[in-house]
């Protein structure tokens, strides 16, 4: 039974969509240069992956014709990314410290990354595609993990740790969305109907409330014309592209809902954001696993082809296609081509992975069922066509062994030198410079710094980032500096912000988009943000205005 406010917030969240829909700023921007704007990112890979998938292709990749330059992939305090703050470079601006999404860095920064001002520390930073909503633009996220997983949540959320997908979730509903293709059911749902909710609050039962239309399969999403939507193809992540016709065909491709995402969000007069994840080519490249590789970067190679293909019809659309930091140090060529590298002969290099049909993921769960070395000769011939000997077969399971749910790193691990030539140096990421693709008005060019493609997404939708953030996240104890602000969290998964300014009570369910004041609900246009490690709360410009009583427009969020 829910319990009677959560009536109360229910009403207030089908008001704040509405609002979302009404209170958004008039669209014309002069400075704007691109109506739509599509960024592709390729999680963890860089030149070498793409030259493998294109030898493997063979033909160009669809991104070929349109290098414009690259990335520089450090971050606040690692020259080496994590794709959370790598993402939220792209999605804010801001370089940030690692595992946050889209807060500010606290004061561990490289020693050639100024140590940022301590308000900052942090503090929740605006997003374009948050901007982009605010424009009265349609705005989308497609991804082949769980959408809460860090790329996507850069782009939705705001959280001190990527790890945090219930809080990243329930923002995303609060936020608005109009398309979410991708995995991750489980952060909608309660436990006791087999998700991972236990803050009482049915977010699957939220968004139907809403008007969302839920799908979750192919058949269902290639059904759908129009409105709002999320589709949940995966409790947990999707499959890894080679895996999922043989497992779950059911799911969608990439290329299959980046097209089906665009065919909605164009429907938009003011245009759209979307952002496309290829989540899982970092994930094969974390195993070293080509044949993995292979089939979740070809993947990617056709979202950006439909991509593209709008592009190219509509003429208005700004297309980036990139990476995030490069994954596994992999090169064509290994310790085995020392004296051959230069006569190998193209299908000499590709014949073994021209007979692999299966990721290590998928090897590695029927090894687990049964884990003696000739289960893994059986498995490894099955999958990858190779017939190993005893030996390799024990030194796979020795190399499992004290890997919990990574066991099937130990596949690529050994077998890649001996069986292929392709290399790996490591199952971490490195941190060289990324490639850079980009289509369209407002297309960058150069070498540029992480946080530049933001400004580059924002300039080319007109968009403020300034003035969005003054907009979006105003340090509440600051507003009130002369109210009393706290946070109650009484109920630990449900603190509410509360501030009481000359006698009026106000509260606001943070990771929401709600004001109660006094016994009024009012839907707001951003989510309520709190940094436990600062103890401070963010709230919109506009929910400070309400408290205030004050009447005044919000200021825009034009460049
Ligand atoms: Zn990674």
């Amino acid at each position: 039974m829910i319990r009677p406010e959560r009536h109360r917030w229910l009403a207030a969240g089908l008001l704040a969509l509405l609002a979302i829909a009404i209170l958004g700023v008039a669209p014309v921007l002069a400075a704007a240069k691109a109506r739509n704007v599509i960024v592709l990112i390729a999680d963890g890979c860089a030149s070498e992956q793409h030259t493998f998938a294109r030898w493997f292709k063979g033909a160009p990749l669809s991104y070929d014709p349109y290098q414009v330059g690259a990335i520089k992939t450090y971050i606040a305090d690692s020259v080496i990314a994590d794709s959370a703050p790598a993402a939220s470079a792209f999605a804010t601006g801001v370089r940030t410290n690692d595992k946050f999404i889209s807060v500010g860095p606290n004061q561990n920064t490289l020693s050639v990354v100024p140590p940022p001002p301590e308000e900052l520390w942090y503090k929740p930073v605006a997003t374009v595609l948050e901007g982009a909503r605010l424009m009265k633009k349609a705005t989308g996220i497609v991804a082949t993990s769980r959408v809460t997983h860090a790329t996507p949540a850069a782009y939705i959320a705001h959280a001190p740790s990527r790890g945090d997908e219930d809080d990243i979730m329930e923002q995303a509903v609060h936020q608005g969305i109009d398309v979410v293709f991708g995995g991750g059911k489980r952060h909608l749902v309660l436990k006791e109907f087999k998700g991972r909710r236990t803050d009482g609050d049915n977010l699957y039962e939220h968004l139907k409330t809403w008007g969302y239309q839920i799908v979750e399969n192919r058949e269902q999403m290639q059904s759908l014309a129009s409105g709002r939507v999320y589709g949940m193809f995966a409790a947990s992540h999707m499959d890894p592209e080679i895996d999922r016709p043989r497992l779950h065909p059911g799911q969608p491709t990439l290329a299959e809902m980046t097209r089906k995402a665009i065919e909605i969000l164009a429907r938009n007069k003011n245009g759209f954001f979307l952002m496309v994840e290829g989540s899982q080519v970092d994930w094969a490249c974390h195993a070293n696993d080509p044949a993995y590789l292979l089939s979740d970067l070809l993947a990617f190679d056709m979202a950006v082809q439909a991509a593209l293909d709008f592009a190219r019809k509509d003429g208005n659309t700004l297309v980036l296609a990139m990476s995030d930091h490069n994954t596994g140090g992999f090169s064509i060529g290994n310790y085995a081509t020392d004296g051959l590298y230069p006569r190998m002969k193209v299908e000499k290099f590709l014949e073994p992975f021209r007979r692999m049909q299966a990721s290590s993921i998928a090897m590695m769960a029927q090894i687990e069922k049964d884990k003696t070395p000739a289960r893994v000769q059986a498995v490894i011939k099955d999958g990858w066509a190779l017939e190993i000997t005893d030996e390799e077969a024990r030194k796979i399971l020795a190399a499992a062994a004290p890997r919990a749910d990574d066991a099937y790193y130990a596949i690529g691990e050994v077998l890649c030198p001996k069986y292929t030539y392709v290399g790996w140096t490591t199952h971490g990421h490195t941190g060289g410079d990324v490639p850079l693709f980009a289509f369209g008005p407002g297309k960058p060019g150069g070498i540029v710094e992480a946080p530049d493609i933001a400004r580059v997404c924002a300039s080319a939708m007109g968009l403020d980032l300034a003035r969005l953030n003054e907009r979006l996240f105003v340090d509440a104890a600051k507003a009130f500096a002369d109210g009393k602000v706290g946070v109650d969290k009484s109920d630990p998964a449900n603190p509410v912000v509360k501030i009481d300014y000359r006698g009026r009570p106000a509260e606001l369910p943070v990771n929401k988009n709600f004001l109660k004041l006094g016994e009024r609900l009012f839907p707001l246009e951003g989510v309520v943000v709190y940094a436990p490690a600062t103890g401070r709360a963010y709230i919109p410009l506009q929910a400070v205005r309400m408290i205030r009583g004050e009447k005044a427009a919000l200021p825009g969020i034009a460049n």
